[in-house]
């Protein structure tokens, strides 16, 4: 397990985090599902092109065409970590939930989309109120091909429509049957859009392979820092739309009209939705990142994860108070995200102690995902704050979790202090 760990140094230093009950420890970062801490690889890449960057595609000088010629190849990177189709589009966003918005916009007129409600709510709420089915949560994968193909079989034939689905929640880290969904929205001739932003640091996605039309990710989970996301897939719909942001690097020409107004001539390339300045930095993390993942093997990563994900199931399986949530059954293929509760204690305080007394940085909440987490808890929670939730007072039923996530460089120390502090 130990050689996953040593070509990939995750925090450039440790960091010391004094305690509550006295004396300093090394911070065990144990939210890799809301960011995962930058590769020492990816620092050492940006600090090394960092005294260069310059504004891509419309420079003459030497740190622009240098510039261009390094995010044009960032694009190649990250459509080679993807497994794009020769045809796919590379479009480099901020974050999946731009991502995810992006393709929103582009969607044909009328197009039909389907969602389960335990989507994390990137992937819920981008969509047009009336052009959306939200399916129930399924409570096995099988019935989650099963709901989605009777909601697809009862729809209008003909029409556009697309299921956007996660690759691994971000609240149990159970893997979703993506396959088989894909093949299901095929059938009916809808496409699918894969939110691979808990995937793509665990597991290798492939477009070609799995097939799906799109794929969305952030480059700030994938071990890179924050700014940068990618949306990669199907060229025609993207090709067409209206640009998601309208501006200079997206129009390839533009002239006044005699009667006052403006013609534009939009690029056909991923340039069409990528108009401004763009993050050259972020773009060349999240190359950096992927191509540190591909030569760490994803073969070693998920080996390594998975018996930290079977040593902490296990551990807290132990604890008598503690109840794992998932919604596939507690044996069900996860990856390192892992959320629980405890009896007696209120999630939030819980999560405060792991902190304050064992320098843990775990995460309480409803992780953006509020009709999960209510159907895993079984609970109603009222107005909560946006990832948040109401505070229940300490012994009452929880209205919110405790969520662990590690990945690639996690020490075992870290999960030892973990479960001992928890214990
Ligand atoms: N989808 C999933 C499954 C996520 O876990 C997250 C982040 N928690 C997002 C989408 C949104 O990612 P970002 O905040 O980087 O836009």
């Amino acid at each position: 397990g130990r050689t996953v760990c040593a070509p990939l140094p995750v925090l450039g230093r440790d960091v010391l985090v004094p305690l509550v009950t006295g004396g300093e420890v090394t911070y065990a970062a144990l939210d890799y599902a809301a960011s995962a801490p930058a590769l020492q690889r990816v620092w050492d890449d940006v600090a090394a092109y960092a005294p260069y960057y310059g504004s891509v595609h419309r420079g003459a000088g030497y740190l622009s065409q240098l510039s261009t010629d390094l995010f044009e190849q960032s694009r190649a990177v990250v459509a080679d970590f993807l497994g794009c189709r020769p045809d796919d589009q590379v479009i480099f966003t901020r974050s999946t939930t731009d991502s995810l918005n992006l393709l929103a916009s582009v969607i044909p007129d009328a197009t039909r989309v389907y969602v389960f409600e335990t989507e994390h709510h990137a992937s819920l709420l981008p969509w047009r109120d009336g052009d959306v089915t939200c399916l129930p949560a399924p409570r096995t994968p099988r019935q989650a091909v099963e709901t989605l193909e009777a909601a697809l079989a009862d729809r209008e034939p003909h029409g556009p429509a697309l299921v956007c689905v996660t690759g691994a929640s971000n609240v149990t880290g159970e893997l979703w049957p993506v396959r088989e969904l894909t093949a299901a929205a095929h059938a009916h001739g809808a496409r699918i859009v894969l939110d691979a932003a808990q995937l793509a640091p665990h597991h290798p996605v492939d477009i070609a392979a799995l097939d799906v039309d799109y794929v969305a990710f952030s480059g700030h989970k994938l071990y890179a820092p924050f700014g940068s996301g990618v949306l990669a897939g199907r060229a025609d719909w993207l090709r067409v739309a209206q640009p998601y942001l309208a501006g200079g690097g997206a129009s390839r020409k533009v002239a006044r009209r005699d009667d006052g107004g403006v013609d534009v001539e939009w690029h056909s390339s991923a340039a069409r939705h990528e108009a401004g300045s763009p993050n050259v930095i972020g773009v060349y993390a999240i190359a950096s990142a992927c191509r540190a993942l591909t030569e760490a093997g994803f073969d070693a990563l998920v080996a390594r994860e998975r018996e930290l994900v079977g040593r902490v199931v296990a551990g807290l399986a132990r604890i008598r108070q503690v109840r794992v949530l998932s919604l596939f059954g507690d044996d069900s293929p996860r990856v390192g995200v892992i959320s629980f509760v405890v009896d007696g204690w209120n999630s939030s305080h819980f999560a405060a102690a792991l902190s304050a007394e064992y320098g843990i940085g775990v995460r309480d909440g409803l992780f953006c995902a509020h009709p999960l987490v209510r159907t895993l808890l079984g609970s109603e929670p009222d107005e909560p704050g946006e990832c948040g939730a109401p505070e229940a007072e300490p012994g009452e039923r929880s209205l919110n979790a405790i969520r662990v996530s590690f990945g690639a460089g996690t020490p075992d120390e870290h999960v030892e202090r973990f479960l001992g502090a928890v214990a």
